[in-house]
């Protein structure tokens, strides 16, 4: 039989489990669980601190935060021709927002990304 490495709760001791057969009688009732260090007897299995136990993982690879694409307009993405204010026609570019003129590599703050339309 093999030692199972505990770490005792009751004496805090790295110790090893000590497994004996409970007999009422001849009749099997179970086992004892109890640290070969100080003798605490675990009520059942699940209250044995067990060393080497599958502790649960507490990060799981599909929790872990996914790195966020932030997308990063540059500056020279916050171009007039590129916001949603920026009205083409045939003879002037303007900005709807400010009613004036620009230039499409023009830049101003007020920069909101034209939607990519669907297609
Ligand atoms: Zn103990």
């Amino acid at each position: 039989m093999s030692n199972i490495e505990i770490i005792c709760t009751a004496c805090g001791q790295e110790s090893l489990l000590k497994r004996m057969p409970k007999y009422d009688g001849f009749k099997k009732m179970g086992e004892s669980l109890t640290c070969t260090s100080c003798g605490h007897e675990y009520a059942d299995e699940a209250e044995v601190p067990f060393t080497h136990q599958c502790k649960p993982k507490v990060f799981d690879d599909s929790d872990a935060p996914r790195i966020a694409k932030v997308f990063q307009e540059s500056e020279a993405e916050c171009l007039c021709r590129h916001c949603k204010h920026y009205v083409v026609n045939p003879f002037i570019q303007r900005c709807s927002r400010h009613g004036k003129t620009v230039e499409a590599t023009d830049t101003c703050r007020n920069f909101e990304k034209k939607p990519v339309p669907k297609l």
